[in-house]
């Protein structure tokens, strides 16, 4: 069964001046795929739309095979979580623990429990010796796994990450993405935007393609990286940047 689907989505911030034209696609419960293109194709955009920042102009989404266009994004995030592109967005001054624990203490779950779960995923992000830290302390590459973490801890039935291996060491890419396979194997639906090819070839066998807000492939990732026309024209990575 479908958990999301896009239904011939239209977005102009301005008129005459369409930003995505008309993109469609469906992810599947327990699916694990790429957004794949290079910068500007609108890949944020269409995150942006699926949690309600933004309104599109015309088409649909649906989740679970409900209409949620005039869901709230608070409503959307009780069901699916965005681990954002820009972690410099992050404007807390809580210490790193409390921030992590925050969508949990608002949803009242109990004391010990939070304290399990906030732990349990602050070692998977490698953020555990830093829990008393805080934010504005972190490099780039750490307080992106503080939003990677915040979203995680929350298990959500969609999780869509915006890059989320930008600034990242090998170590951490791996821990990262080792972490969302399992995810993915527990049932939970991964949404994963990146023109890094090597993470789509590895984690995720399904890639949809966007270049100037056009879906251009839907595919394996094992067919999408040998067609030459489709990666030229997404002008994706062709190597890895740990090769
Ligand atoms: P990507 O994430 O693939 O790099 P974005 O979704 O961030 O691309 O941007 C897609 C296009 O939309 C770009 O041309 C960008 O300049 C434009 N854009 C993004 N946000 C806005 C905005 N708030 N107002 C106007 N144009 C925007
Ligand atoms: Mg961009
Ligand atoms: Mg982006």
């Amino acid at each position: 069964d479908p958990i999301l689907e896009l239904e011939n989505i239209h977005l102009s911030y301005s008129p005459g001046r369409e930003i995505i034209h008309g993109v469609s696609f469906t992810i599947e419960k327990g699916e694990m795929v790429s957004i794949a293109g290079k910068n500007g194709a609108g890949k944020s955009t269409l995150a942006s739309l699926i949690c309600g920042f933004n309104k599109p102009t015309s088409g649909r989404i649906l989740f679970n095979g409900k209409d949620i266009m005039n869901d709230t994004i608070k409503e959307r995030a009780e069901r699916m979580g965005l681990v954002m592109q820009n972690p410099n967005q992050m404007i807390s001054k809580h210490m790193i623990f409390e921030e992590v624990a925050l969508g949990l203490v608002l949803r009242g779950v109990p004391e010990d429990e939070i304290k399990e779960r906030v732990e349990k995923t602050l070692k998977i992000c490698g953020l555990y010796p830093f829990r008393n830290w805080p934010i504005s302390a972190l490099s780039f590459g750490q307080k992106k796994r503080v939003t990677i973490a915040s979203i995680l801890v929350l298990e959500p039935a969609l999780i869509i990450l915006d890059e989320p291996t930008a600034g990242q060491d090998f170590k951490h890419y791996t821990e990262i993405m080792e972490f969302l396979s399992e995810l993915n194997e527990q049932g939970i639906t991964i949404l994963m935007i990146t023109h890094d090819m090597h993470l789509m070839l590895e984690y995720t066998p399904r890639a949809i393609v966007i270049a100037d807000g056009e879906k251009i492939a839907d595919d394996t990732s094992a067919n999408i990286l040998t067609d030459r026309n489709v990666i030229k024209k997404a002008n994706l990575k062709e190597t890895s940047l740990f090769d």
